[in-house]
């Protein structure tokens, strides 16, 4: 099969290694693909904003399969327009995506069919907001509406905290925000392949938002993660698939949004129970780096299975993996760009890009999050140890780390 991978940071380069290890896939194309998804497929220089140019290349090189990765170029309606050139694609249509898109939708989905969440009200103005935020005092969650790529999340533990979130969303014109309740207690990821009413669990990881050690600091898109969550027993998987991912599969075909994809439920483990932070419409990153390589049965058949209605079957390695991301030194506030990068290719593990460029003098930064380093071990302490030794081998005089991924579990 001809597979084409859209995207270019490290949750595509993780799908792209997935495709690869297909015996399905015979030819792997990647649009606009990275410096280290152009060592296992052919990049083809199609921006992942360019909708027609994408639908283009998926017709010009009779594609079999699309696999989306972004949520910006779900959110642009490209699952919408292959599908009409009758291409086959796996991710959401542009309807469902706001699942993601829109944390109204997806909160009054979950109202409506009683989806375990946070309490939560919208408002479209700033006075009408402060005045519900003074009320139910701190903490207390502000959430911007719209894709922010994990960034446009509060969690005010002050008044003050709130008041600067709010400032801050209004001062966008015509924008609204989401304002939570704040929820206390684990939180892990369940992404699931779901096709209509059919939805297939993959492992659990954990991702840590915030940008320095201790989750102190602002959220980011991510800066590590690991798989699998010992916290996270199967007892719990199952009520977060009976109570969360399976109801809300169920409440978008019956709201006449049916999903197809990568369904990411973000949940938290709270004494009452296990509640939804938010849904993605598509896979994590950092979750894809480490979950996918854990994956030892083959993923497109697993993908092909779920759309025709077949058994879908996966096997799971028992080994744990971890992964740290290396990010730009003012990420999330800005981003370096140029930075020469040496000795990844030294790394004994599996190194994603996340956001590198390749020059005429080597690898350079392009981006926020730049790189992540994965190792594969019997446990998350040897997983843990191998991975900071390994990230020491990649040498840029404008990239940080966190030092702490996966420690609480351990
Ligand atoms: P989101 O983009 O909705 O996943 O939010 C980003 C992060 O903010 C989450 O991963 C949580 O760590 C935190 N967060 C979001 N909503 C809540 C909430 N209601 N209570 C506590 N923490 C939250």
């Amino acid at each position: 099969m001809k597979i084409l991978v859209i995207g270019k940071g490290g949750r595509e380069h993780a799908l792209a290694y997935a495709c690869k290890r297909s015996a399905l896939c015979d030819e792997l194309i990647c649009a606009p693909g990275n410096p280290g998804m152009a060592k296992i497929g052919e990049c083809v220089n199609v921006k992942d904003n360019d909708v027609e140019g994408l639908v283009a290349l998926a017709k010009e090189r009779n594609v079999d399969l699309t696999i989306v990765g972004p949520e910006a170029t779900l959110a642009l309606g490209v699952v919408d327009a292959l599908k009409k050139e009758g291409l086959k694609v796996f991710g959401p249509d542009k309807k469902a995506t706001q699942v993601e898109s829109s944390k109204d939708f997806a909160k009054k989905i979950m109202a409506k069919y009683n989806i375990p969440t946070a309490a939560y009200k919208t408002f479209y103005d700033l006075e009408s907001a402060w005045a519900y935020v003074q009320e139910q005092g701190a903490p207390i969650v502000i959430k911007e509406d719209g894709l922010k790529a994990g960034k446009g999340v509060t969690v005010a533990s002050t008044l003050e905290q709130a008041k600067e979130a709010l400032d801050i969303a209004f001062a966008i014109e015509n924008n609204s925000v989401v304002i939570e309740e704040c929820l206390f207690g684990f939180e892990f990821s369940l992404i699931c392949l779901v096709h209509n009413e059919r939805v297939v669990p993959l492992e659990v990881a954990q991702d840590h938002k915030c940008v320095f050690d201790g989750d102190k600091g602002p959220n980011t898109g991510g800066m590590g993660s690991y798989s699998p969550v010992k916290k996270i027993t199967s007892e719990i998987i199952d009520e977060a698939m009976n109570e969360i991912m399976k109801p809300m599969a169920s409440a978008m075909v019956k709201e006449g949004v049916p999903f197809t994809g990568f369904l990411y439920g973000g949940l938290m483990l709270t004494e009452k129970g296990i509640k939804t932070i938010e849904f993605n419409a598509r896979f994590g990153d950092p979750e894809a780096e480490v979950i996918l390589p854990r994956l030892e049965s083959d993923f497109i058949q697993a993908i092909l299975d779920l759309m025709d209605n077949k058994p879908v079957e996966l096997k799971w390695t028992d080994k744990v993996s971890h992964g740290v991301v290396l990010a730009s030194t003012n990420y999330p506030a800005s981003s370096t760009k140029g930075s020469l990068i040496t000795g990844v290719d030294d790394v004994d593990g599996l190194v994603f890009h996340m956001g590198t460029k390749m020059t005429d003098e080597g690898l350079v930064t392009d981006g926020g999050r730049v790189l992540m380093v994965v190792t594969l071990e019997d446990d998350l302490q040897t997983a843990f140890d191998h991975t900071y030794k390994e990230l020491e081998k990649i040498q840029c005089k404008d990239l940080f780390h966190r030092n702490d991924i996966g420690k609480k579990d351990m």
